[in-house]
C-alpha cells in the first residue's frame, strides 16, 4: 500500500570506463537497497536488448563480469537472429526471493528509462512477468509483458520450434539427412522448452530418452511421449545420435565431454560450454556442435516482435525463424570447410555482423 503513494526514488546512475563495450552504467539506490548494473555492448544493429537478472553475486565484481559477459552474448544472438537489435544486459544485486521489491524495481527502471531507449529489458533469471509488469510503470523500455498491446507473452514454444529446426540442419549436416524418423534423441530438461521440444522430436519419430530433476515432469514424458527414463548423470553416457541440453549451462566440460556417445549436440541451454576450449574437445571426438546462442535465438526473436511492435507476428517470427536455421546451416557449412568448430565460426561471423558499415 505504501508503495502507491511513496515516490519512486531516482537511481544515481555513473558511467564507468570500457574499452570493450560501448557503454556501462552502475545504477544505485541505498534507500530501496538497488545496486545494479546495466551493459549495452553494441548498438550497431539497434537498441540494445537482453534481460534482466536478479542473482545474489558474490561482490559487484562478479556482477559486473556477468553482466559484461552476457551484454555481448546478447549482440551475438540478436545478431545471429539478424534482428534489428544490439546485444544488452542488466544484473541487479539480490537475493529476488527476498531482497526484490516493488520500489526497488521501479528505482531501477528509472534508470532504464534515463537511456532514452538504448537499452530494452526484458525477463531473465529471478525476474517474473510481474516484476516487467512493475518495470513499465516506470519505464517504456521494458518487453515481455503478459498482457497489453504487442505483449509477446511466454517465448519458450518459439525457442523450442528453434531448436528443432537447429537440430535438423544439424542432422543435415552430420547424418545427410534432416529425417530425425527413428533417430536416438537424449534431452537434458523437461521444462519449458525441452517439453515443447519433446513434443515436436516425438511427432518427427524420433526416440527420446530423458532426464530431469523434476521426477513428475519426466513421468509425463515417458507418459506422453513413450520416452526412456535415465537418472540424471547417465544422460551424458547414453548411446544415442543427438544430445539436446535445455536444462542448465556449463553441461559440456572435460567432464562430460568424454562419455557423449552422440554425434551432434544441438539444444536449447544458454551457454553450454563450460570453457571456450570445451569446443575443441567435441570436435576432437567428432561430435557436431549446433552454438547455443543460434540454436536458442527463437526466444529472443519473439521478444523483438514485442519491443519493435510487430502487427503480424505470426509471420513474421516465421521468417525470422527461417532466418535462424539459413544462419545455422550457414554456419555449419562454413565450419566444415574450413575445418574449426561451429562454435568458433559462430563468433566469428557474428563479430563481422557488428562491425558497423563503411560510410560511402
Ligand atoms: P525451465 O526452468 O522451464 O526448465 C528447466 C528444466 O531443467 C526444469 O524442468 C528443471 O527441473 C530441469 N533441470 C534443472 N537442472 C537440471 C539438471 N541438472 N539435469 C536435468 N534437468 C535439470 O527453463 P526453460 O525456460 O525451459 O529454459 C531451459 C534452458 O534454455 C535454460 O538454459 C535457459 O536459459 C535456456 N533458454 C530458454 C529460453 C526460453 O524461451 N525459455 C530462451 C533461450 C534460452
Amino acid at each position: 500500500m505504501t508503495d502507491q503513494v511513496s515516490q519512486t526514488i531516482q537511481p544515481t546512475v555513473t558511467e564507468i570506463a570500457t574499452d570493450s563495450h560501448q557503454a556501462v552504467y552502475r545504477v544505485e539506490a541505498p534507500e530501496v537497497g538497488l545496486t545494479g548494473f546495466i551493459a549495452l555492448h553494441s548498438t550497431t544493429r539497434g537498441p540494445a536488448a537482453g534481460g534482466l537478472r536478479m542473482r545474489p553475486y558474490a561482490s559487484e565484481a562478479e556482477a559486473l563480469t556477468d553482466v559484461l559477459r552476457l551484454s555481448e552474448g546478447m549482440s551475438y544472438k540478436n545478431a545471429a537472429a539478424d534482428l534489428p537489435l544490439g546485444g544488452g544486459k542488466a544484473v541487479i544485486l539480490g537475493d529476488p526471493a527476498t531482497q526484490k521489491s516493488p520500489a526497488l524495481l521501479k528505482s531501477f527502471a528509472r534508470a532504464i528509462e534515463g537511456l532514452g531507449g538504448s537499452y530494452w529489458t526484458a525477463e531473465d533469471m529471478g525476474m517474473t512477468t510481474a516484476d516487467m509488469a512493475i518495470l513499465r510503470s516506470e519505464a517504456q523500455y521494458v518487453a515481455g509483458l503478459a498482457d497489453g498491446a504487442f505483449a509477446s507473452g511466454d517465448p519458450s514454444p518459439v525457442t523450442a520450434r528453434g531448436v528443432f529446426n537447429a537440430i535438423r540442419i544439424g542432422a543435415k549436416h552430420r547424418f545427410g539427412s534432416d529425417d530425425l524418423a527413428g533417430k536416438r534423441i537424449t534431452v537434458q530438461g523437461l521444462g519449458n522448452v525441452g517439453w515443447n521440444l519433446c513434443g515436436m522430436l516425438a511427432e518427427a519419430g524420433a526416440k527420446l530418452i530423458v532426464t530431469d530433476v523434476d521426477a513428475a515432469r519426466v513421468a509425463r514424458a515417458v507418459t506422453n511421449f513413450g520416452a526412456e527414463a535415465v537418472a540424471l548423470d547417465a544422460i551424458y553416457g547414453v548411446e544415442a545420435d543427438i544430445f539436446a541440453p535445455c536444462a542448465i549451462g556449463a553441461i559440456l566440460n572435460a567432464r562430460t565431454i568424454p562419455q557423449l556417445k552422440v554425434k551432434l549436440v544441438a539444444g536449447g541451454a544458454n551457454n553450454q560450454l563450460e570453457e571456450a576450449r570445451d569446443a575443441g574437445l567435441l570436435a576432437a571426438r567428432g561430435i557436431l556442435y549446433a552454438p547455443d546462442y543460434v540454436a536458442n535465438g527463437g526466444g529472443i526473436i519473439n521478444v523483438a516482435s514485442e519491443i519493435l511492435r510487430v502487427h503480424n507476428t505470426g509471420p513474421w517470427v516465421a521468417g525470422r525463424l527461417q532466418a535462424l536455421e539459413a544462419t545455422m546451416d550457414s554456419l555449419l557449412t562454413r565450419a566444415a570447410r574450413e575445418g574449426k568448430s561451429p562454435a568458433v565460426i559462430a563468433d566469428r561471423m557474428m563479430a563481422e555482423m557488428l562491425v558497423p558499415m563503411a560510410a560511402e
